[in-house]
């Protein structure tokens, strides 16, 4: 632990390192060593995933044409589609090892949420997004494999614009996302941490980060409305049940594969 003291990435960031925990500060310095590259640029990543997203957003929005109101309500139904995909996501593979989908398990549960705790959510560094931003790889799959060949379907099964508006609508939940989780890990008390909607909904997932709760509360990373359907809200009544009920992750395989 005596090297964390002298992490550089820790030493650069004013006011973001105060009081991190001495396990988190070990793991974030053997995960930077072994996981993010010299050629990483936190901003260069945040900027890939903006304009990729919104490029995809752009060219699907520009295919609808002329919309009935019924078409319309691809609008709203996709978003709470993808509500409950986010929530599904999270509550299964992300923190259960499904075989095929581990990747999942291993980068959010056993290494996201161990860079990150409920007492230590801020990055220190620009090359902290590595630990809070999907792979730019992830863009493709939701592209490739989640949103076009549903939209493609839609497209057919339904309509041309019922499937461009869902995959604009996807593309924007994605975007939405990885914009909000973004904001959730910056300083809280930069502008955007400041800001009362970033405020209030970083409450909501600092709960989840909470290593007891992982696993029991909060899994919506954006509107916990998947939350409010299936009780899953971390409300102060539940969280004193949910703290003796719940396991902490075992402390071993810092930042690794198994
Ligand atoms: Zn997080
Ligand atoms: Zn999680």
């Amino acid at each position: 632990m005596t090297e964390a003291r002298t992490d550089p990435a820790a030493e650069a960031s004013p006011g973001a390192g105060v009081s991190i925990p001495d396990a988190v500060r070990a793991f974030r310095v053997a995960h930077r060593a072994r996981h993010i590259g010299p050629r990483y640029h936190g901003w260069l990543h945040f900027g890939t995933t903006t304009v990729g997203a919104l490029a995809a957003i752009i060219v699907a929005a520009v295919m609808v044409d002329a919309p009935s109101l019924a078409e319309l309500a691809a609008v709203p139904l996709s978003f709470l589609l993808a509500n409950l995909g986010e929530y599904a996501g999270h509550r299964g593979p992300m923190h259960h090892r499904r075989r095929g989908l581990s990747i999942l398990f291993e980068r959010h549960a056993r290494q996201h949420h161990r860079f990150y705790t409920h007492d230590a959510m801020a990055a220190e560094s620009p090359r902290d997004f590595q630990m809070v931003l999907f792979p730019p790889a992830m863009l493709v799959f939701f592209l490739g494999a989640l949103a076009f060949p549903i939209g493609a379907l839609l497209h057919w099964a339904v309509s041309p614009n019922v499937g461009w508006l869902f995959g604009a609508t996807a593309m924007t939940y994605f975007v939405t996302y990885e914009w909000l989780h973004f904001a959730y890990h910056l300083p809280p008390d930069g502008w955007v941490g400041r800001r009362r909607l970033v405020q209030i909904l970083r409450r909501h997932h600092t709960l989840h980060h909470d290593q007891r709760r992982m696993a029991h509360t909060n899994f919506n990373i954006t509107f916990p409305i998947a939350d409010w359907l299936f009780g899953t809200i971390g409300a102060p009544a539940r969280e004193s049940r949910d703290q003796g009920a719940a396991e902490p992750l075992p402390a071993s395989g810092a930042g690794s594969s198994e």
